[in-house]
């Protein structure tokens, strides 16, 4: 035993030439038990976790300092220095009052960015933490899942397909395993494992006694013990490659750069223009005129770009995430998010996605008849009774003679060839492993036969089921009849491995005749939607027998599936697997909204056909495609046939492949869903790889994008509603931002080309008006603008989301509709600014009573006109066609962030501190209700031009 924090004697420099045991008892371990939890818990804190070396992450302060590194903030600390020198050559008289205001906001920004950096960092963190790798261990004589990071050197890894290898491991025992080391060797097939040592000059490519971090399990099973965790690990070795792997920008954000960097390029053009006008305006050019021109060229280029955009974006993209997450849709990159909402054919599997893989036996067919079994589920409440009515005869008879025989060899073969466990606890009944092997246990528990077998059978080997066999054996010692082979599987298959069938006690040839009754009793059960399998079994001769144990007892590797033949089909069984209650709707709510839905199964084609027309995906009667035909079809036929079928059936993971590629070559943004390790290229293949959190393996639920946890297929079409919403919030917050930030610049730059018919040029002794000063702008833009952009990015949906088809992956964010809408809405919030200034001030295009003001008072009443415009921007930008008064107090985030902006407003205009900073005047209420008024006009034209846009669309 080792001591504690002398936690482990040295492992072996090379593991692999050493025998097993050696290795274990080196590591101070007992291969049958595990590691104490003690020991594993001192050992892990001794060696620290197993993780890759990754770069130290950035300290707070350098991420803070980040948010300075903008070229906008850069224009504005050199505003700050022009401003404040300005106030030193003028005398520096009182406080540069200008810099301090300029400084404050660019810090409040960066502090706001740099909280929302925070925010989407932490969301994609913790939904890290919901995918990370776990591995199964053996602790105390138990088995036990850990997060692969807790791994420690000393554990027993227990290994089963589709696992992720989650540190380098000696394997001490290994049955049929094969494992893909391409990550680490670039072999794309599988390798064979088995625990005998190799010299220690062996390359890693043929150290066939190692596992290592990273590789996956392809198929069997094994045992192994842990040499090297984190960087000690042969993948440590290269992990600093693979560090150098990047998150990318999604081409959403990259859209959204592209149109930050253009919008930039336009506003400096139009801000040196109003600079250079304003210059050439001014009757002389005092440094004060000078300073004031160009720290409103910087403002106005601040003002233009909105440079809150990608930080809002990250936002509102994690918070969705994590919303898809609560809803048991974890997706792991938020690009995914995006793709969702452009889905156009979900590929579903069927048992446990469509199905609740709750599996009854509720028919057995053998030679001599029919069996009906009642009840349902898994407790074994029901009886097997013959069925009177299917074998032409009036009453039931009580169970007996030789169809007793036949379903008694059909339901305890099938429960001998199965994993499964029946257990009961406080009189709920349930199964641990295989649905489908489950449902053997409980219809032999209804027979009543299980004792029966106790203590005759000892299994010695197995012929694993995998999807493309679609059967799978055990090889059991039997003290009745020396070694028998036991296999199960798809009766269509299966019955190609079969000579004879049983009768009663004893066995005769299969018939063609015996064949096609039992092919019609199939076509009839998968017709009626029951899930069929067939039990088959064989004496093996001596010879084989002896054969057979010394290949399964030599090498764990050995392929038994020659022994699969000649068998005797004891008959076959009908079970029901409902479909998921909230299947139906689903499907339903997807065709609603333009999304195909396809059922590709392993299963038979008629069960899928039926259960397919019963959840709506076809009409009954409707085609259906075999992986057989698929394999008979070259990929343009493929194109042709995805267009027009909807239910596969019998299909191998391959035939999943083909199938997203011939979708994808049709234009189609394909999701598929997958839990076999097969099943991994196709995940990767489609847009969006759909891995079942309960039954899928870690190497589907590493290849995939999306990860259900509760294996619904109804949860994929709420990630798809999901991801539309999202997608619109962010369309609403880019019109909602885009549209004021317009508004900002047409208004400076009206207010200068316009200065002299809206009464502004006069006001000043040296000829430069501005509309709005340059810490106005800053505060619009900086301040006011964030809050309702976020709000907007949560926004529940004010349309239906699903009554459209779905966007086009190339369509454009921004596109022509929304810069129309955008520069109608900032042409709007200009006009109404640059009225209010004309309202107030004598002279001008308008002349009223209130004509009287100065232009301290005027501007403060543009300002605040200019503000309130965009918040009932906020209102108009929810939807492009829908009007901002439907649904229009269901954001509560959206009403609370206008609240705060009409709080802050009122208080720069009237708290004194502020006047001074912001060079603002208290307005009287005929003032404020001006305001109001003039900025209301943004929300009435818009409602107006959405009233025409849904006339048109009529
Ligand atoms: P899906 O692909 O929709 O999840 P599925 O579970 O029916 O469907 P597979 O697991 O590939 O697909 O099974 C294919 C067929 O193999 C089933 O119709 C059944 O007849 C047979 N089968 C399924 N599970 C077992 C098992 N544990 N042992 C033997 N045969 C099985």
């Amino acid at each position: 035993m080792p001591t504690p924090h002398a936690p482990c004697a040295d492992a072996p420099t090379s593991p692999y030439s050493h025998p097993a045991d050696a290795v274990a008892a080196d590591l101070g371990t007992d291969a049958s038990t595990g590691l104490s939890a003690r020991s594993a818990a001192d050992r892990l804190a001794a060696d620290g976790p197993n993780e890759l070396p990754s770069k130290p992450p950035v300290p707070a302060w350098r991420r803070f300092l980040g948010q300075f590194n903008d070229p906008l903030v850069y224009l504005l600390l050199a505003a700050i220095t022009i401003s404040t020198t300005a106030w030193i050559l003028e005398g520096a008289e009182g406080a540069p009052v200008d810099s301090i205001v300029i400084l404050a906001v660019v810090t409040l920004n960066a502090v706001l960015g740099f909280v929302q950096e925070n925010k989407a960092a932490d969301a994609v963190a913790a939904l890290s933490a919901m995918t990370e790798a776990t591995s199964t261990v053996l602790r105390d004589g138990s088995l036990l899942v850990v997060p692969s990071s807790e791994l420690v050197v000393g554990d027993v890894l227990v290994l089963g397909e589709g696992d992720q290898v989650g540190a380098d491991a000696r394997l001490l025992s290994a049955a049929a395993l094969r494992v893909v080391e391409s990550s680490l060797t670039g072999e794309a097939d599988a390798v064979v494992k088995t625990p005998g040592a190799v010299g220690a000059d062996t390359d890693l490519a043929d150290r066939t006694c190692m596992v290592h971090r990273g590789t996956s399990v392809a198929q069997g099973t094994g045992r192994a013990v842990v040499v090297a965790t984190g960087a000690d690990t042969q993948m440590g070795a290269i992990a600093r490659m693979l560090d150098s792997v990047e998150e990318q920008d999604t081409p959403l954000q990259k859209e959204i750069h592209a149109v930050s960097k253009m919008l930039g390029i336009v506003v400096v053009v139009i801000a040196v223009v109003v600079v250079g006008t304003l210059l050439l305006l001014a009757a002389d050019r005092t440094p004060d005129t000078i300073v004031h021109s160009l720290l409103l060229g910087v403002s106005l280029a601040v003002a233009a770009v909105p440079e809150g955009l990608p930080a809002i974006l990250s936002v509102v993209l994690a918070l969705g995430v994590q919303r898809m997450a609560t809803r048991k849709a974890v997706v792991k990159k938020l690009t995914s998010v995006e793709t969702l909402g452009s889905a156009s054919v979900i590929c579903s599997d069927k048992t446990g996605t469509l199905t609740r893989s709750e599996m009854t036996v509720q028919e057995v067919v053998t030679a001599s008849g029919t069996c009906v079994v009642t009840g349902i589920g898994y407790a074994p409440d029901g009886e097997v009774a013959p069925d009177a009515d299917r074998d032409g005869r009036p009453d039931a008879d009580p169970l007996e003679g030789p169809l007793r025989d036949e379903v008694t060899v059909v339901l305890s073969g099938g429960a001998l060839a199965s994993d499964a466990e029946l257990t009961v606890t406080e009189d709920v009944w349930s199964v641990v492993g295989d649905p489908t092997e489950g449902a053997f246990l409980v219809a032999e528990k209804k027979l009543g036969t299980h004792g029966h077998r106790e203590g005759r059978f000892g299994r010695i080997g197995e012929v694993p089921f995998t999807s493309e066999r679609k059967m799978m054996s055990v090889l059991l010692t039997d003290t009745a009849h020396g070694t028998v082979i036991m296999s199960k599987g798809a009766p269509d298959v299966l019955m190609e491995h079969c000579a004879r069938v049983r009768v009663g006690d004893a066995d005769t040839e299969l018939t063609a005749q015996a064949r096609a009754r039992f092919v019609e009793h199939i076509a009839d059960m998968s017709g009626r939607a029951l899930r069929t399998l067939g039990v088959a079994y064989r004496v093996l001769t001596d010879e084989e027998a002896a054969r057979a144990r010394r290949a399964a007892d030599s090498n764990g590797g050995a392929d038994l599936s020659g022994l699969e033949r000649d068998l005797v089909l004891a008959g076959v069984v009908g079970i029901i697997d409902p479909p998921r209650p909230e299947a139906a709707a689903a499907v339903a709510e997807a065709h609603r909204a333009g999304v195909r839905v396809l059922m590709i199964t392993g299963d038979h084609p008629a069960t899928a056909g039926r259960i397919a027309a019963d959840l709506g995906i076809v009409e009954r009667g409707a085609p259906v495609l075999t992986g057989r035909d698929l394999e008979g079809m070259d990929d343009g036929a493929l194109s042709g046939a995805v267009a027009a079928t909807s239910v596969y059936a019998r299909v191998a993971p391959e035939h999943k492949m083909r199938i997203v590629h011939a979708l994808k070559s049709q234009g189609h943004t394909v999701s598929m869903t997958g839990d076999g390790v097969n099943d991994a290229p196709a995940l990767r293949a489609a847009d969006i790889g759909v891995a079942m959190g309960v039954t899928g393996t870690q190497v589907t639920k590493e290849a995939a994008t999306m990860v259900l946890a509760d294996d619904n297929f109804a949860t994929i079409v709420d990630a798809v509603r999901e991801g539309r919403r999202i997608f619109d919030n962010i369309k609403k917050f880019l019109r909602f931002l885009l549209s004021s930030n317009m508004g900002e610049v047409l208004t400076v730059f009206g207010g200068v080309v316009l200065s002299g018919a809206i009464g502004l040029s006069g006001h000043s002794e040296s000829g430069v008006v501005l509309p709005l000063l340059a810490t106005q702008i800053l505060w619009i833009n900086l301040v006011t603008d964030s809050g309702p952009a976020l709000a907007m990015g949560v926004d529940p949906s004010v349309e239906d989301v699903m009554a459209r088809p779905p966007r086009k992956p190339t369509d454009r964010v921004v596109d022509g509709a929304m810069w129309s809408g955008v520069l109608l809405v900032g042409a709007v919030m200009a006009a109404s600014t640059l009225a209010t200034l004309d309202i107030f001030l004598p002279g001008g295009l308008i002349e009223t009573p209130l004509s009287t003001d100065g232009l301290g008072t005027a501007r403060t009443a543009a300002f605040s006109t200019l503000v309130m415009a965009q918040l009932f921007n906020t209102l108009n930008s929810r939807s492009e066609t829908v009007s901002a008064f439907s649904h229009l107090f269901v954001n509560k985030w959206l009403w609370g962030a206008i609240g705060l902006t009409l709080v802050l407003q009122v208080a720069v205009v009237e708290a004194p501190f502020l006047q001074a900073a912001f060079s603002t005047t208290s307005l009287d209420p005929v003032h404020w209700a001006v305001v109001v008024v003039m900025a209301s006009l943004v929300l009435w034209v818009d409602e107006l031009r959405k009233l025409v846009a849904r006339a048109r669309a009529r």
